[in-house]
C-alpha cells in the first residue's frame, strides 16, 4: 500500500474497507449502462523480483462479484484521454499531456488556457497553483487587449 501512514489511518476513520490482495477483472452493467457489480480476483504474493518485492499474482479460478452503484477507479495520474479525443486542436504529447507555454499557460487553440498537472504531468499542488496564477494573469492582459 503505497501511502503514508496517516493517509491509511484517515481512510480508515473515514470507514474506508480494505481489500488487499484483490484485483478488479471487469466492471458489469445493466441494459442502461450503469455499473451494478465489480468482477475480481484473489491475488497471491509471488516470490521477490529483482527489486526484491514480492509481486502479487493471479489465484486461478478465484473470481468472486463485488455489487456496486459507483466506481472511482483510482489507478495512475495520466490525464484523462477525453480531452485529446475531443479537442483535436489542442496539441497534446504521447503521455497524454497538453502542450501550453509555462509562462503563461496559453495552448495553441485560440483563447484556451492550461496548467497543472495536464501540461506538466504529476506534481503538486503548489506548482498547479503557480501555473493558475500565471494564465490568469494571462488571461487578464489578453483580455484587456479586446
Ligand atoms: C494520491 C496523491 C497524493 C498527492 N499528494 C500530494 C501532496 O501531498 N502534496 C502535493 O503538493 N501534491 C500532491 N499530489 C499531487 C496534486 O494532487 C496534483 O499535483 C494537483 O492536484 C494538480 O492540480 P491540477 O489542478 O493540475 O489537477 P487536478 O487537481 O487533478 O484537477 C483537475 C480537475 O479537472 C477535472 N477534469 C478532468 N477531466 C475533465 C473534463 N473532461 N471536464 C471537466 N473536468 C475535468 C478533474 O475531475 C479534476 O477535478 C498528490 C496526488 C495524488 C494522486
Amino acid at each position: 500500500m503505497p501511502a503514508r501512514r496517516e493517509e491509511v489511518e484517515n481512510a480508515m476513520e473515514e470507514d474506508i474497507h480494505f481489500k488487499f490482495l484483490t484485483n478488479p477483472k471487469r466492471f458489469i452493467g445493466n441494459e442502461k449502462n450503469w455499473v451494478t457489480g465489480m468482477e475480481c480476483l484473489e491475488m497471491e504474493l509471488g516470490e521477490p523480483d529483482a527489486s526484491d518485492r514480492r509481486r502479487p499474482i493471479v489465484k486461478p479460478g478465484t473470481e468472486f462479484v463485488m455489487d456496486v452503484d459507483e466506481v472511482v477507479v483510482a489507478l495512475g495520474t495520466t490525464p484523462n484521454p477525453l480531452i485529446a479525443a475531443t479537442t483535436p486542436e489542442l496539441e497534446t504529447t504521447k503521455y497524454g499531456t497538453v502542450v501550453a507555454n509555462v509562462d503563461t499557460g496559453r495552448t495553441v487553440k485560440d483563447r484556451v488556457w492550461a496548467g497543472g498537472d495536464v501540461i506538466t504531468g504529476s506534481d503538486t499542488v503548489i506548482s498547479a497553483m503557480g501555473a493558475g496564477k500565471r494564465a490568469a494573469a494571462d488571461i487578464d492582459a489578453y483580455l484587456k487587449t479586446r
